[in-house]
């Protein structure tokens, strides 16, 4: 699975990359993530994208091209992943698809996560995460789970929950901008391409998973009901064609000469035709040596 989930900061694409990469066993990708270890870390990279991130500004392109090279030529992405947060802009999708393109891993799917903004601030401003392992919640929707089972996987004590820099209100006006602007467009890019799928991400977290897993199911389904379906139409056709030849309608004689041709080719029916001829003449050779 090689996917990249696009929507607005809120939108839950962290939350459902997380349950994804666990459920699949491939790793999350998320720029964002990325970044804030390198500013934590304090690499030249960090020191570079600090101010943009600050601000609410896409960190600059070639930085996170850089970046996204690096984490795509890694061992696990052999396996699938998962994009959250990338491509952000046009530039980074074309080069995304590039990319992709040498390493043969060209994408299954987008998915596009729609809520709107009233819940998008909402969320934001109810997000936290945990100090230790990264993993995200949220304090109005989604609270960490309490009990033994709850404990931080990096440190097996409760999860130190922590708010984002960038999540306060002047900053997130700004995201909320950045991505009209700049990572809307995107979803004409991926449609253009046949890769884009949209869900409805508002309200709770277990049916917009449900709702992604819906939007990710393999394509067999949706043949198998067009072989159903065009199976259906056949019979439908083929009852339509007896029904015409009994009844001699005008108008339906070509369908009735189908019909009646289609019937003469059945082996069973050609089977049944050679057996009764051949009790007609051993009939009538029986009456000619009576006569006799
Ligand atoms: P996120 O955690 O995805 O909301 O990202 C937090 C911040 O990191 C964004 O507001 C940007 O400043 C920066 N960032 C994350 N991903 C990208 C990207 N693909 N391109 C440019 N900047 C990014």
């Amino acid at each position: 699975m090689r996917i990249v989930l696009l929507g607005a900061p809120g939108s839950g694409k962290g939350t459902q990359a997380q349950r994804l990469a666990e459920r699949n066993g491939i790793p999350q990708i998320s720029t964002g993530d990325l970044l804030r270890a390198a500013v934590a870390r304090g690499t030249a990279l960090g020191l570079a994208a600090k101010a943009a991130m600050e601000g609410g500004r896409l960190v600059d392109d070639a930085l996170v091209l850089g970046m996204i090279r690096e984490r795509l030529g890694e061992p696990d992405v052999r396996a699938g992943f998962i994009l959250d947060g990338f491509p952000r802009n046009l530039i980074q999708a074309a080069a995304l698809d590039g990319l992709l393109a040498e390493l043969g891993q060209p994408l299954d799917a987008v998915v596009q996560f729609e809520v709107d903004s009233a819940e998008l601030v909402r969320r934001i401003s109810g997000r936290r995460s945990c100090a230790d392992c990264g993993r995200v919640f949220n304090v109005l929707t989604s609270p960490p789970p309490t009990g033994a089972a709850a404990m931080c996987p990096g440190t097996g004590a409760p999860h130190r929950l922590i708010q984002r820099a960038d999540d306060n209100e002047a900053t997130v006006a700004e995201r909320l901008r950045v991505y009209d602007e700049k990572t809307r467009p995107l979803i004409d890019f991926y449609r253009a391409r046949g890769l884009l799928r949209t869900i409805d991400a508002a309200g709770e977290v277990n049916a917009v998973t449900q709702r992604l897993a819906r939007a990710l199911a393999p394509a067999a389904p949706a043949a198998a009901a067009r072989v159903r379906k065009g199976a259906a139409k056949s019979a439908a056709r083929a009852k339509s064609a007896a029904r015409a030849a009994k009844s001699r309608r005008p108008g339906t004689r070509a369908t009735a000469r189908r019909a009646k041709s289609a019937r003469k080719k059945t082996p069973a029916r050609a089977a049944r035709k050679k057996h009764a001829a051949a009790m007609r003449s051993r009939r009538s050779g029986a009456r000619r040596r009576t006569r006799r």
